[in-house]
């Protein structure tokens, strides 16, 4: 049977599409993932600086760079301007959602692949409808709108249709509100409900699933049972998309990424990208097993200011970073508590304190009675000048990211582009209607 599907299969791809167009776009973006966070991530996996590192998935498949710039007056974007421009080639301001400089809203690459009969899907490990999964499907002139833009995920139909086929993360109090339970509405349209990962093994064989595996975003990486989900929210994902061979748009999001470097965290920041690498090496298997798949992977713009070395000290100590188990978060607040303070210390992190830092945590934890923030600055403090890693503060900046791709098309994605660029290729990589063999080609899938 194997061999006669591929031939029909082959037989309905070309039908429909032209020899360019690649039948399923795979679209990875690592929030806040500037190129320090690869180059991180490298000696990160090395370890101790001696001998010559290994590449990364990252240094396998660079292509290129992407200018970040929204449409306003800062050059420096935020992750809701930067994801509209990439879902959909339209320049915007900072806070909007899928609308351009003037409110309007946008056409984006997951409706346009929905018209012409994509599956589609989003996968995040923050809220599913958080700032980038967000700018692919609904429209808000401010990203605060939460219950407007999570609404959108029914609203916003494609054709009569649900826009989205497949969501997988987190968010499930915004989407079982008391006064609109979005869950229960995508169940009554035939939706295949998932709350465990678990139960992520069931997602392949759903028609249509939403997965909520969180009250808002799922737990980070870093100290996790399950530091992984983002590698196997994705593996899910292209199981249940690349099933037919109808062609799909699939956005994965490592959003937790972001967060760690606004928290200027460096043990956190690398655990997000140990996760978001396995998922992009899923990614590139599928694209190997699949040809006429495009992946493309990229970062909406670069978060802290993250720097490898800091203080005029020639060197960064990567095997420190591994020897940190937990958040700083996790771990002020521990000491914040803690009678013995080396103690605790030592439950989280694999080095001891020196007098210094003891007394400094020490002098920090009265301060804290009073401000909170002061005790997680000098754990921080502790961590980032063991490790030797700077952060220049707790916001974005205008540094150009990293692209990376392969599989068919790749190459429209090399150079120096203006992150437009990006979102109107990806676009122009869709048919405009839906494809004749689409409707066969799920049909044969029945057989
Ligand atoms: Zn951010």
């Amino acid at each position: 049977v194997l061999p006669l599907f591929g031939l029909l299969m082959g037989l309905f791809s070309s039908s429909g599409t032209t020899e360019e167009s690649p039948r399923n776009i795979i679209f990875m973006i690592g929030d806040g993932m500037g190129p320090a966070y690869t180059s991180a991530y490298r000696y990160y996996l090395h370890g101790k600086p001696q001998g010559t590192p290994k590449a990364t998935v990252f240094d396998k498949l660079l292509v290129g760079n992407a200018w970040t710039y929204p449409d306003d007056d800062t050059w420096v974007t935020d992750s809701a301007a930067a994801a509209t421009t990439l879902a959909t080639g339209v320049k915007t301001f900072n806070g909007a959602v899928g609308v351009d400089a003037n409110k309007a809203p946008l056409d984006s690459i997951l409706k346009r692949a929905k018209r012409a009969g994509w599956r589609t899907g989003l996968v995040a490990t923050s809220e599913i409808y958080h700032a980038t999964p967000a700018s692919f499907v609904a429209h808000s002139e401010s990203r605060k709108e939460e219950f407007a833009i999570a609404d959108d995920f029914v609203d916003a139909k494609v054709n009569g249709q649900l826009p989205v086929d497949l969501l997988l993360g987190g968010g499930r109090k915004q989407f079982t509100r008391d006064d609109r339970n979005l869950v229960a509405e995508m169940s009554a349209a035939g939706y295949t409900y998932v709350e465990e990962l678990t139960q992520l093994s069931e997602v392949a064989q759903a028609q249509t699933v939403v997965g909520l595996f969180a009250d808002s975003a799922l737990p980070y990486a870093l100290g996790s049972d399950t530091p992984l989900r983002l590698t196997h929210m994705t593996q899910a994902a292209l199981a249940n998309l690349g099933r037919n061979g109808a062609g799909f748009f699939l956005m994965v999001e490592g959003s937790l990424i972001d967060w760690c470097g606004h928290a200027n965290d460096i043990a956190c920041a690398m655990a997000e990208m140990a996760d978001f690498a396995e998922a992009v090496k899923v990614a590139v298997a599928f694209v190997e097993q699949h040809p006429g798949t495009l992946l493309v992977v990229t970062a909406d713009h670069s978060t802290g200011g993250l720097s490898l070395g800091r203080q005029g000290v020639y060197e960064w100590k990567p095997e420190e970073v591994k020897k940190i188990r937990a958040r700083a978060e996790t771990i002020a607040r521990a000491l914040g508590y803690a009678i013995t303070m080396n103690k605790v210390w030592r439950q989280f992190v694999d080095f001891d304190l020196t007098l210094a830092q003891s007394f400094k945590l020490q002098a920090a934890r009265l301060a804290a009675l009073a401000d909170g923030m002061i005790l997680y600055e000098a754990v921080l403090e502790v961590l980032n000048e063991r490790t030797r890693t700077g952060w220049t503060g707790m916001g974005h900046d205008a540094t150009d990211v990293q692209v990376f791709a392969t599989g068919q098309g790749a190459d429209l994605f090399r150079g120096s582009l203006d992150n437009m660029d990006i979102g109107r290729r990806l676009m122009a990589r869709v048919p405009e209607q839906a494809a004749p063999g689409v409707a066969r080609a799920e049909a044969a899938e029945h057989d």
